[in-house]
């Protein structure tokens, strides 16, 4: 078989991208992967360099190597990391804060951790059983929880926008899911930025989303970054990875097919083929919780707080 070369250097390549037709050393490999991510930040109008950013991170290897790019770009990047009280038999939460807090100590950044269980007197798996969609699996209670903490974090601290490391992989599984069931409000929602608003939202952006796992994997094993390998045992079965082993296997005999997928997505949106109708809209209207402070659709405690709150009745 014949060494794969570096287009740019003609060095022997550390990875070839065949949606790209694209290989590259490692060198130029890391250079491609902070021009590509400063070229998305651009495109999406994500931020700007005075603007300051909260990264969410969980340990693994697309958080932490958002959060060490936006570092290498110059970007004023804090992280964010919730322990969710996962435990199991790899000690999932425990080990994921232990590669956080690893990963800013080497790098001399700030992280702040949020212990859900000390904070709100339960962790993931308790909070879950207290709802009845939570009692199977406790992911969309899980979601929920974080969407919430993450926000009132960033509000709190005063940061301009709060940043994910939703890769492509995620965003298509995603979008494939949403597709299926034809939810329009939630492919209408589905953005590589939200914007801000008044009733307390931060703007939320993807840097990662036009890039494969793949190649956000590369990336942290090329910049020898330590991250958790092990996914949280409640991914186990889920649908969302069903998605995902469906989607490889078309990506392998079509490649490029997700990127399309997606970008194809975007750009029909851009037309406005999803725009919610002003009825939709009207009924996304926001109050304040009286609890936490947080925009919530609810008359009355937001959705997290009544399910913190539900401990006590
Ligand atoms: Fe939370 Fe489910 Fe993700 Fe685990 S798999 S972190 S429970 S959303
Ligand atoms: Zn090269
Ligand atoms: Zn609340």
């Amino acid at each position: 078989m014949s060494t794969i070369i570096c287009r740019k250097c003609k060095q022997k390549a550390v990875i070839r991208m065949r949606q790209h037709r694209l290989a590259l050393c490692r060198d130029h490999y890391l250079e491609w992967f902070g021009e590509q991510t400063q070229r998305f930040i651009e495109k999406y109008q994500m931020f700007q360099r005075s603007e300051r950013v909260l990264v969410a991170v969980s340990g693994g290897k697309d958080s932490l190597a958002l959060w060490d790019v936006l570092w290498q770009l110059g970007y004023q990047a804090d992280g964010f990391y919730i322990n969710l009280g996962i435990d199991g038999e790899d000690h999932y939460s425990l080990e994921s804060q232990r590669m956080c807090e690893q990963f800013a100590a080497e790098r001399n950044l700030s992280l702040h951790v949020v212990h859900i269980e000390e904070s709100y007197g339960a962790a993931i798996p308790v909070l879950a059983r207290r709802t009845r969609r939570g009692r199977g699996r406790p992911c969309a209670v899980c979601g929920l929880s974080k969407r919430h903490m993450l926000n009132r974090a960033a509000r709190e601290g005063g940061y301009d926008v709060l940043a994910t490391a939703h890769n492509l992989d995620d965003e298509v599984a995603v979008l494939f899911g949403n597709t299926l069931n034809w939810q329009v409000d939630l492919l209408s929602r589905q953005a590589p930025v939200l914007e801000a608003n008044e009733d307390g939202f931060i703007r939320k952006v993807k840097p990662f989303c036009r890039f494969y796992e793949r190649e956000t994997a590369a990336y942290a094993l090329l910049r020898g970054i330590e991250y958790i390998e092990e996914e949280c045992p409640h991914s186990v079965g889920s649908k969302q990875l069903a998605y995902k082993e469906l989607l490889n296997r078309l990506e392998e005999d079509h490649p490029g097919m997700k990127l399309s997928f997606y970008v194809n997505f975007l750009n029909a949106k851009q037309e406005g083929i999803f725009n919610p109708r002003a009825s939709e809209a009207a009924a996304f209207e926001l109050k304040t919780c009286p609890n936490c402070g947080s925009p919530t659709t609810n008359n009355g405690p937001c959705a997290f707080c009544k399910i913190v709150q539900a401990e006590n009745r």
